[in-house]
């Protein structure tokens, strides 16, 4: 079949927003409520997207169950990304954040309330009162069922604000002309026609690469599309080093127990039955940052006190709390610990084990969502047409680790903000240059060509080679020769996707071509954060090298670019850290050594 005989249907739109989580359907209602025509594409209804999964809750400095400001919550936010964070951007993030809450409050999220009928908030790890000093409750939850009860009411606003939805359309690729956005070109996965949709504005909003690794907290969509096509586009990821592991996934499944469940009491325990989190952060305990509880559980299992047949997970303790406050607060919980490793948790402790939750690394961009790249020598250069928020975006509010709770708030204060900016910047209906001769057709090529790949290896191998490399080499804790040796062999087994199989060629409900695209995304993921670690010659947040164990502020302290060139080689660059903050009412947060 050539380009020619693809059935192709064109829309015009202003702008485009590929993805519903919560990011995308933010942006796409915030942008219809501003007049411009806006359309939603997604490969899964809405409602499905990962952000319903969303468990433990949204932060924001309300102070409803004590004192509290936003500055606290910049300066924890500062510091738990270990300054790799832009300060412009977090000082935003968590100044928006109280308005934020407010109107998500106002549109209809049933949060859990206190007595006194305010937002009920729950304490959260490295979520501390005047800069450090004691734990803040600043977690905004409705239950242990926060993304959810969020993801169902943008939906609805969405619809109330008439946004067009293009639902189970996967998105291929960025349509580029003279480095600039035009448009996006996508399959509908139901009909088997392509669709070329052009646009003043097209918004990324694909969520995480999980998937990458063999054990992950997300969902199997999480496939990192939004990095692929910015890739394949030819711009940069940045800081895709930084991986954020979760300290309690259920053990062998990977799903997710909420970090709620230890801020409601629960904790940690070893073969000997101690509380060895007491001896690694003495003050925050088991609420300290997620990158340093998942070391300390890997260094207590690796010393031989891991518990189990294999000694090779820990214990999380819930049944203390009683059973009132684990149906009121943490009943999914209870739920998903019963249904993934046969546990009551009222009597039981559960099996965990660090898992891959959460990915800082992403597409480049500024605080209001459009993507940057460095060009001769500017290193916040606007790449025109294009925006990224949500989890494929790097603002960067989370720099080297994310705080948990932050990220929910990431994609409503940044959801909103590109949808502003395209209010501030872009006129309804304003006319569009025709698209050049061939910007789509290459874009059908490749397409046609996966289709119609007929190598020796299946889909399923090469994720299955990718998944175990990311997982043995790309690990809570790195070394120089686990980095080159799992760089050498993610990038034979990016090459090896030439020698791809594909069984099915059809159109319609195409399961094995849609997970060969899904495969070719998560490639580009994994070869460019195995790079980008291998890279780093220092530790700081989620980024653990073992040969390089100090946080080196004077040569590391800037944001890692990688793009992908032919045959796999990865190109690096930096951009600096944004040192300085929006408004004078809070001074930059110089670099301390991190205490717990
Ligand atoms: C189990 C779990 C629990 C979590 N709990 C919390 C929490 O309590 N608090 C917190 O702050 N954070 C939490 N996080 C993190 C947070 O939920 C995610 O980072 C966030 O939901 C990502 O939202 P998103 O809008 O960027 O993307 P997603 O919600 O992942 O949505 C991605 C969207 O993009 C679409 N899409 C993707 N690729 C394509 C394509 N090729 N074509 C068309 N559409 C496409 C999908 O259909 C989907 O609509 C949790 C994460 C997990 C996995």
């Amino acid at each position: 079949m050539s380009t020619a005989d693809y059935k192709i249907v064109e829309h015009t739109y202003d702008v485009v927003v590929v993805g519903a989580g919560g990011a995308g359907l933010r942006a796409t209602f915030g942008m219809a409520q501003t007049g411009l025509r806006t359309a939603c594409i997604t490969k899964v209804f809405p409602t499905r997207s990962h952000t319903v999964a969303a468990q433990g809750g949204i932060s924001a400095a309300l102070g409803n169950m004590g004192p509290d400001m936003w500055q606290w919550h910049m300066y924890d936010t500062v510091k738990g990304a270990d300054w790799l964070g832009d300060q412009d951007a977090i000082e935003y993030m968590c100044r928006e954040a109280i308005p934020a809450i407010i109107e998500l409050e106002h549109q209809g999220v049933p949060f859990s309330r206190t007595e006194d009928g305010k937002i009920y908030q729950r304490p959260f790890g490295g979520m501390t009162m005047n800069y450090g000093e004691s734990q803040a409750q600043r977690t905004c939850a409705a239950a242990d069922r926060t993304g959810h009860a969020i993801l169902h009411t943008l939906y609805q606003q969405s619809l109330k604000h008439e946004a067009e939805f293009f639902i189970e359309y996967f998105a291929l690729d960025l349509i580029m002309e003279d480095g600039a956005c035009r448009g996006v070109l996508a399959w509908n996965l139901a009909e088997g026609t392509l669709h070329v949709f052009r646009a003043q504005m097209v918004v990324l909003a694909t969520g995480g690469y999980g998937r990458a690794y063999f054990s992950a907290t997300s969902a199997h969509t999480c496939t990192g599309d939004g990095y692929g096509m910015a890739l394949r586009a030819g711009l940069p990821v940045q800081d895709m080093e930084f991986v954020q592991f979760h300290p309690t996934g259920i053990y062998g499944a990977g799903c997710l127990l909420t970090e709620g469940c230890r801020g409601e009491g629960g904790y940690l325990t070893n073969a000997n039955g101690e509380r060895f989190m007491e001896r690694y952060a003495p003050n925050a305990k088991d609420l300290a940052s997620r990158d340093v509880v998942s070391r300390s559980m890997t260094i207590e299992i690796r010393e031989g006190r891991g518990v189990g047949e294999h000694q090779d997970h820990i214990y999380l303790h819930l049944e203390h709390l009683g059973p009132e406050v684990i149906h009121e607060r943490l009943p999914g919980i209870a739920e998903t610990a019963r249904i993934f490793s046969g546990v009551d948790v009222t009597k039981e402790p559960i099996p965990v084990l660090p898992t891959v939750h959460y990915n800082m690394g992403g597409i480049p961009t500024n605080y209001h969502g459009e993507v940057v790249d460095l060009v001769d020598g500017n290193p916040d250069a606007v790449v025109p047409g294009l925006m990224a928020i949500g989890e494929t975006a790097c603002v960067s509010v989370h720099g080297a680790n994310r705080l948990g709770s932050n990220s929910l708030l990431d994609l409503v204060v940044f959801g909103r903000a590109a949808a502003l900016r395209c209010g501030a910047t872009l006129t309804r209906g304003a006319p569009q240059k025709p698209l050049q001769a061939g910007s789509v057709d290459k874009l059908i090529e490749r397409f046609d060509r996966i289709r119609n790949a007929s190598g020796s290896k299946s889909t399923a191998q090469i994720r299955a080679a990718m998944q175990r490399t990311m997982q043995n080499d790309a690990a809570v804790f790195r070394t120089d020769a686990t980095l080159a040796q799992g760089l050498t062999a993610i990038t034979e087994i990016y090459n090896s996707f030439a020698d791809v199989k594909v069984s099915d060629r059809s159109l319609v409900w195409n399961s094995d071509l849609v997970e060969t695209l899904e495969l070719d995304n998560l490639l580009g993921c994994a070869l460019t954060t195995m790079a980008s670690a291998n890279n780093r010659k220092e530790s700081r947040g989620a980024h653990a090298h073992e040969d390089y164990p100090e946080r080196d502020d004077v040569t590391w302290m800037k944001h890692t670019l990688a793009y992908v060139e032919e045959g796999g080689a990865v190109k690096i660059d930096y951009r600096p850290v944004h040192t300085y903050t929006l408004t004078n009412e809070i001074e930059y947060i110089a670099p301390k050594k991190r205490t717990y």
